[in-house]
């Protein structure tokens, strides 16, 4: 049965650093706020997230391509974009405590002053909310003046806007098509919190998609569905997940329509990803700021147009924190509770467990024979031979490895090895000759 409060949240928290999936970033200096660092097994389920995301988004698609580009642009970019106008946040202060607060998420902020919870809440009076620069100030070069003043990238987006004209002429693509990119952004965000989900540098996985502006309402509600569908095709359960159409005055001014994925965090229903219509604001702007022609030429008609461009645009991080929270279960056996990671196959930082059944009569050779064939498949594989075979499976079940692979007297005499499957528990004889098509079935046919 899965926990829905808070306990769950600190049950993640210490489980992600026990067995390596999150640290916290610095800590033998004491930390620096709300910053972390991802461990072994947190980096492999982050390529594998960012993985998903780039297999659907950009692989299986012939209209979209990637793209890389670079945290620091050039500083104009980010005036016309208008982030440095208006990439704010309302900020209040509490005038006791001197606690700072994003004024729109006040429930989630904590106040510094214990044993009160909430700003304001240790008598302290809270200031109006001014408003707040998000973006993250730096300098190119040695000297410290302000005409050397740079940004770090608050979103990944203005990097492909910048390419547009590039990626038309290189790529040999047109409209309707996509610029994908996953890579660091950074937000002065004032309020962090809540682990992975709101932190100052985090990865984010966006794409552009230009289009004819008279199939902008089209492509809207084509990505709109296909990005919520992603998550539950990667096992999230659906009860957690629903849709959120943004009302009007929610909506940017140039937006003609957002909606967000949003998911049911022990903390309640928080923003996973959003799905935007940018219009042709962003490519109008740059253009009109550098003369450029960012226009697409359509042979066939003649005509110069500037694409509308819809924009999904997601946080590798919080995807991942989703991804942990969604799998975790305390399963309820005959003699025992086991804690388990009920990953998708393809998400699961460890795919195969290999355990000699004993540590003896060239058990752990034969294991380490099956555990060169499954790496060599590239199949994300653990060796272990240490502890009671139970144990060890109970070791994988609570970091999501969905196969655990055992190699017994039966291995030795005829070649067979004992799968263990995660979530079912069941057992089943495969000859090693086929355990990789019997893994690459099961890792198929997988389904909550
Ligand atoms: P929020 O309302 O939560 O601040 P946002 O609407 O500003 O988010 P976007 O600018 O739409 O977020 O960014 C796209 C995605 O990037 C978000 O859906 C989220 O997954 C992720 N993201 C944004 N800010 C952060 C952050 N500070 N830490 C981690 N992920 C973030």
């Amino acid at each position: 049965m899965a926990k829905t409060d808070n306990s769950l949240m600190s049950t993640i928290v210490s489980l992600c650093k026990r067995r390596g999936f999150v640290f916290q970033a610095s800590e033998i200096y004491g930390g620096i706020g709300n910053t972390y660092d991802y461990g072994p097994l947190g980096v492999e389920l982050k390529r594998n997230v960012k993985e998903a995301w780039w297999s659907r988004v950009v692989t299986a698609r012939a209209d979209v391509v990637g793209l890389d580009s670079a945290i620091i642009q050039n500083p104009k970019v980010w005036e016309v974009s208008g982030h440095v106008g208006g990439f704010t946040d309302p900020m209040v202060d509490c005038k006791k405590c001197k606690g700072r607060f994003r004024a729109d998420k006040l429930e989630d902020a904590k106040c510094p002053e214990k044993p009160s919870k909430r700003p304001g809440e240790c008598a302290g009076e809270l200031t109006e909310p001014r408003s707040f620069n998000l973006m993250f100030k730096t300098h190119i070069g040695p000297v410290e003046e302000s005409g050397a003043t740079a940004y770090l990238r608050p979103e990944t987006a203005q990097g492909i806007f910048l390419n547009f004209k590039n990626v038309l002429e290189s790529a040999r693509i047109k409209p309707p098509f996509g610029i994908a990119q996953i890579g660091k952004s950074f937000r002065n965000e004032i309020t962090p919190g809540n682990f992975v989900f709101r932190t100052r540098e985090f990865e984010q996985a966006e794409m552009e998609f230009f289009v004819p502006p008279e199939e902008n309402d089209k492509w809207y509600s084509y990505w709109r569905d296909a990005r919520f569908s992603w998550y539950s095709e990667l096992g999230i359960r659906p009860e957690n997940l629903r849709l959120r159409e943004h009302d009007a005055d929610e909506l940017a001014h140039y937006s003609t329509a957002c909606a967000d994925v949003e998911y049911l965090y022990p903390f309640g229903w928080g923003e996973l990803e959003g799905i935007a219509c940018r219009t042709d604001f962003d490519l109008k702007r740059h253009s009109e700021a550098t003369g450029t022609d960012l226009l697409y030429f359509d042979p066939q008609t003649k005509e110069k147009y500037t694409p509308y461009v819809i924009e999904p645009a997601g946080g590798i991080d919080r995807m991942a924190l989703t991804f942990l929270i969604d799998a975790y279960e305390e399963e309820q056996l005959e003699k025992d509770t086991r804690v388990v990671l009920r990953f998708h196959p393809e998400i699961a930082p460890i795919t195969c467990a290999v355990f000699p059944l004993v540590k003896k009569d060239g058990m752990p050779e034969k294991a380490h024979e099956v555990e060169t064939i499954l790496r060599r498949a590239r199949f994300s594989t653990f060796y272990d031979e240490k502890a009671a075979i139970g144990r060890r499976y109970r070791r994988q079940d609570e970091i999501g490895t969905p196969f655990c692979i055992t190699i017994d007297g039966e291995t030795l005499n005829s070649d067979v090895v004992t799968v263990r499957e995660r979530d079912s528990m069941e057992q089943t004889t495969v000859p090693i000759a086929e355990l990789r098509t019997f893994l690459d079935e099961a890792i198929l046919n997988w389904s909550r």
